[in-house]
């Protein structure tokens, strides 16, 4: 009978991994965790990726599993969901968007047709930054600064509350940065806005080029 029982465990214990959804995983950095330094710090990117990144993918995997968002893409799920799954979601989509906009190659101007937009919208790219950096600072408690398009294909800046992505207003995120205290606070403290200005050193602007022409 206890061999019986053992084996039951067993079985059940299997059948809860094979149920285990892994749908998502951990972006890998497209660079060394050091190489953004020293505009972010190694230990900051370490325990921005490896922690509380990681963090969101598990949640993202135990809440759709079972449900109808399973087979949804990241997108899709924040399109439509809410509460726990939507913050959740939404922060593993910001932050897949976040680190892959960096290089440690960056900085200086983005060119072509998002330049050319960028200045039309803001009359100078120096006057986009200050703009973005202003809806960066004056976010009040934890959240994101996006810009975006809409589906005229035209540029606005947003202020995104806590795991908020501009998916869930119909806009194509463009390039994003992080105010939550866990992306900068190891580095520069309660400086919010001295973080938001070193970020555009590290921006890899044919990237977001690329999100912009898609
Ligand atoms: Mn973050």
């Amino acid at each position: 009978m206890k061999k019986i029982i053992y084996s039951l465990i067993i079985l059940f214990t299997a059948m809860t991994i094979n149920a285990q959804n892994n749908k998502f995983t951990l972006l890998p950095l497209p660079y060394p965790a050091e190489a953004l330094e020293p505009v972010i710090s190694k230990q900051t990117v370490e325990f921005h990726h490896g922690k509380h990144l990681l963090a969101y993918v598990n949640n993202l995997n135990n809440l759709i599993n079972g449900t109808e968002y399973e087979n949804m893409t990241l997108e899709d799920i924040v399109a439509k969901s809410d509460g726990g799954l939507f913050n959740n979601a939404g922060q593993v989509l910001n932050h897949n968007l976040y680190f892959t906009q960096f290089s440690p190659d960056g900085g200086g101007e983005p060119s072509g047709e998002l330049l050319q937009s960028i200045t039309g919208q803001w009359g100078s790219f120096e006057n986009f930054k200050k703009e973005f950096e202003k809806s960066g600072v004056s976010l009040f408690g934890s959240g994101w600064v996006w810009l975006s398009k809409d589906s005229n294909g035209k540029l606005i800046i947003t202020q995104e509350p806590n795991g908020s992505n501009p998916v869930a207003k119909g806009l194509v995120p463009l390039l994003g940065f992080d105010v939550w205290e866990h992306s900068y606070y190891l580095d520069y403290q309660n400086r919010r806005a001295d973080h938001l200005s070193e970020l555009w050193k590290i921006i890899n602007w044919k990237e977001v080029e690329a999100r912009f022409e898609k």
